[in-house]
């Protein structure tokens, strides 16, 4: 029998975070509304997709001798038992992997990450293997009369080594179980702030968690009281990381929660390079400034700092403003950007937002001589170019 090997999703594990998607130099990577799937003839084995993926769901190899079809993986609840015709599980085997590693690196279909970037720590802690952390505080960051809830909780790892930095996430474990009686799956949360802690040289981070209605983990979060434990998984994520040169500049777009990589981001900034030459620029998207968190420290914020605009898209009496007008009416500053090899781009925050933006660049640099389809192409090569929707 000529067996071959099959890389596969676990569906049960899987928390569809879209990181290995966007990690897959050749696209084998698909989903729809149930599952992440993988194309068997276009997969590598490259492996690239799996230090991104936040719960070892991806990293399962079978030896088959009639691989499942992507239409076969898109109907699955787990991961199929072994029988006739599909055979067991395998590791990949050592000298496929460093091969395939190899060829992936020449393809650099990947967005790397910032070439001054730190190096990160990822998957430290796992499901399997949490650390436990202590809640040293819970805040509500929108205003009382907003829709959304969205709270600040800073998280203490006490004597527990937590080694991250800006751009990463965190897992947090819901307790309980879900309908079918498994452990809950993680949830991601991005941290909010910078490497040295919360508290500089405190072992802690703060996150920005919005709660969504009957959702297990934003309403798990949310209610935490001060001394409760959490069980974390992580830190994840090697890619959407902040350049640590002071003469880059940063432009950051984000809305509502997207907002917490960039409180890290700014705070790094203000700690570190006070003075720093390279330029902060954030586009802020909210329906109200009472929806918008941290609308007070932000506006606080020195004007040198950062560069600050707000749009609004439910204010009474104003036409609705989002974050892509508000690049479009700084076009000329955004353009001078563009022109800059030290300058990155950010975007953070709801799925869907990317595009907008993409046609803002595009109008931006038509306006002033820029080509966007290869502008793009160069950042996204050069790592200077990241997204993250969710
Ligand atoms: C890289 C990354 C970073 C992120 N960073 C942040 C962050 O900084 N802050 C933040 O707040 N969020 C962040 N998220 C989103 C976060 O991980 C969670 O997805 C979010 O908090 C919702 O999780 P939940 O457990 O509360 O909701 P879930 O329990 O997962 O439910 C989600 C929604 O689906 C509905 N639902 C659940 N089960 C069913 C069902 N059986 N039938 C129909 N509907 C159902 C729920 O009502 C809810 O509206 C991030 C996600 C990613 C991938
Ligand atoms: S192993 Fe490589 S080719 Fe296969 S899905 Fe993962 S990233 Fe894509
Ligand atoms: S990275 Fe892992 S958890 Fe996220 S969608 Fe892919 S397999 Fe699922």
């Amino acid at each position: 029998m000529d067996l071959r090997r099959q890389h596969l999703i676990d569906p049960a594990v899987c928390i569809r975070c879209n990181s290995c998607q966007e990690a897959c130099p050749v696209d084998a990577i698909t989903h729809d509304a149930n599952n992440y799937v993988v194309e068997f003839d276009t997969c590598t084995g490259c492996r690239a997709c799996v230090s991104p993926c936040p719960t070892g769901a991806i990293d399962h190899w079978l030896l088959v001798d009639q691989p499942w079809s992507i239409a076969d993986q898109f109907t699955w609840e787990d991961l199929p038992e072994p029988h006739p015709g599909h055979g067991g599980e395998i590791a990949p085997p050592a000298e496929v992997t460093q091969m395939l590693n190899v060829a992936t690196t020449a393809t650099g279909g990947r967005v790397p990450a910032p070439s001054s970037a730190a190096q990160p720590f990822t998957n430290v802690y796992s499901r399997e293997a949490p650390v436990m952390a202590r809640v040293a505080g819970n805040f509500r960051i929108t205003a009382a009369d907003a829709e959304s809830d969205i709270r600040h909780v800073v998280l203490d790892f006490q004597h527990n080594a937590f080694p991250f930095l800006e751009g990463q996430n965190i897992g947090i474990i819901p307790p309980g179980q879900d309908a079918k009686g498994r452990p809950h799956n993680i949830r991601l949360y991005s941290i909010a702030s910078p490497r040295e802690g919360e508290r500089p040289n405190h072992n802690n981070l703060a996150l920005t968690v919005k709660r969504v209605t009957d959702g297990i983990g934003s309403n798990y979060v949310c209610d935490l009281q001060k001394g409760d434990p959490v069980l974390v998984a992580g830190p994840f994520g090697d890619s959407f990381l902040m350049p640590d040169d002071p003469n880059t500049n940063i432009i950051m777009i984000c809305t509502g929660t997207g907002a917490a990589p960039f409180r890290a981001f700014t705070e790094r900034r203000r700690r570190n390079h006070p003075d720093a030459p390279g330029k902060l620029m954030l586009f802020f998207g909210a329906r109200r400034p009472a929806e918008l968190p941290y609308f007070g420290p932000l506006s606080k914020l020195p004007k040198a700092l950062i560069d600050v605009n707000l749009a609004f898209s439910r204010e009474p009496d104003q036409p609705k403003t989002y974050v892509q007008d508000r690049l479009r009416q700084r076009a000329d500053d955004v353009a001078q950007l563009l022109k800059s090899t030290l300058t990155h781009i950010y975007v953070c925050g709801l799925k869907g937002m990317e595009q907008g933006c993409e046609e803002a660049f595009a109008d931006i640099c038509r306006l002033s001589g820029l080509d966007w389809a290869s502008l793009r192409a160069t950042l996204r090569v050069e790592g200077r170019y990241h997204v993250e929707t969710y």
